[in-house]
């Protein structure tokens, strides 16, 4: 077995078979995305649209890959997130929400979403917070393009364990609150949290897809 296919079942043995397992493969190669694919993913995670670009088209091959773009998404780039992406879960404001309905509708898709939360102030994230989507929910529902299916959230750094639990349980709360106001489009079954340091505290909080990188692809050179 290689290295990747290794750590893959090292990682799967921790994860419940209900939770999706995306591979972060953002600044590795399409050569390592290929070697998850043989050990069995089928999701991957990219957080820069050029780069996916380039990998997506040396795996063409590899027709029943679900890719989920996880960065920060420029407007100028929506239009090619759309085409090239089967989820985004990094919708982070009410104007890019209106924008990617506007672009859905004219390339005939309709992309799965999460919506980024912030539940503590971080200055480096974006994200709604609890109380601007409470304001902003009745329109995102309206969006006939969008295909909003939950809530993604990035922990900010230096919290302890204790922090990080319950700032997931926060984004897990939130998404029941809402769930239970019945909105006609909007859907919050999904919670996208968790990465390579905090995915099983993420899971004791309700993830349903963690967004796994070193700890499947080995550390990053790059930083992102
Ligand atoms: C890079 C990244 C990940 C994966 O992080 P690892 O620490 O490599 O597991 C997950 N989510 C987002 C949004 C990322 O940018």
């Amino acid at each position: 077995m290689n290295a990747i296919a290794e750590r893959l079942t090292q990682v799967r043995s921790q994860i419940p078979p209900q939770v999706r397992l995306i591979a972060v493969s953002k600044t590795f190669p399409a050569e390592a995305i290929r070697q998850a694919y043989h050990a069995g993913i089928r999701d991957f995670g990219e957080s820069r649209i050029q780069e996916a670009a380039e990998k997506q088209q040396a795996l063409a091959d590899l027709t029943d890959i679900c890719w989920h773009f996880i960065g920060r998404l420029q407007s100028n780039k929506a239009k090619k997130a759309i085409a090239q992406f089967d989820w985004i879960h990094t919708c982070d404001s009410l104007k890019l929400a209106l924008r990617l309905d506007r672009l859905g509708g004219e390339l005939g898709k309709v992309p799965k979403l999460c919506l980024q939360v912030k539940l503590r102030p971080d200055p480096n994230k974006q994200g709604w917070t609890p109380e601007q989507l409470a304001v902003d929910l009745a329109t995102l529902d309206t969006c006939l393009h969008l295909d909003i299916q939950g809530l993604m959230t990035i922990l900010p750094l230096g919290l302890n364990e204790r922090e990080i639990l319950a700032t997931f349980q926060s984004v897990q709360a939130l998404a029941l609150e809402l769930q239970q106001q019945s909105w006609q489009r909007v859907q919050m079954q999904e919670l996208s949290m968790g990465m390579s340091n905090d995915y099983a505290i993420a899971i004791q909080a309700g993830a349903t897809m963690v967004r796994l990188g070193r700890i499947i692809f080995g550390e990053r050179e790059l930083l992102i």
